[in-house]
């Protein structure tokens, strides 16, 4: 024990890819490739889930549809160290920061962070959309449906249940892209 570093621990994590500008699968696919080399061991991998782009205000035109995914992963990166990198890697595929909700080639978000609770302008874990948002409990429950959200008090499977059309929204899931 004399002089020696302890590694940090591996935390389990769970990431939301999205978008729909581009070849969005193929950007999914190099997130996935890049994150080992970068400290994030990726586990688990959802299917993907096309869904219809959500129109912000009444008569604008919806934008093309999105595709969806989550993956599993275990980092001894901290949640801000995780974050900054999730940007970069969206940067990385020609982001552009528009306004929220804007089309996007890609989003990359922290869904869950072990078991960390926290509201922050910058970082709120877990992600404040997940449990509202079928495009994500879809393939989260793909990926682990008896995960239990840190603070919710429900898995993921729990939280898919509340909705009255569990597909509602979504086009199309294809199996086996990676
Ligand atoms: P959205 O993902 O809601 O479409 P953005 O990707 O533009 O929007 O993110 C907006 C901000 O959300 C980011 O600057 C980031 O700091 C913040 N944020 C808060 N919590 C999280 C989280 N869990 N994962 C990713 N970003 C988050
Ligand atoms: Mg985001």
């Amino acid at each position: 024990v004399t002089g020696a570093i302890a590694p940090a621990a591996e935390v389990r994590v769970f990431l939301a890819m999205g978008g729909n500008l581009g070849d969005v699968l193929g950007a999914f696919r190099r997130v996935l490739a890049a994150l080992p080399a970068r400290g994030v061991r990726v586990g688990r991998v959802s299917h993907a889930y096309r869904t219809r782009a959500m129109v912000l205000h009444l008569g604008d035109e919806p934008g093309p549809d999105y595709w969806n995914a989550v993956s599993e992963a275990h980092t001894a990166l901290a949640p801000r160290a995780l974050l900054a990198l999730c940007q970069e890697l969206e940067d990385d595929e020609g982001r552009e920061r528009v306004r929220k909700w804007a089309d996007r080639t890609l989003d990359l978000d922290i869904l869950v962070y072990g078991d960390r609770v926290t509201e922050e302008p910058d970082l709120t874990l877990p992600h404040p959309g997940l449990a509202k948002r079928l495009f994500v409990l879809q393939p989260f429950a793909d990926v682990d449906p008896d995960f239990p959200i840190p603070g919710l008090s429900q898995t993921v499977g729990q939280l898919l249940a509340r909705f009255p059309d569990r597909n509602a929204g979504i086009e199309y899931v294809m199996r086996g892209w990676l």
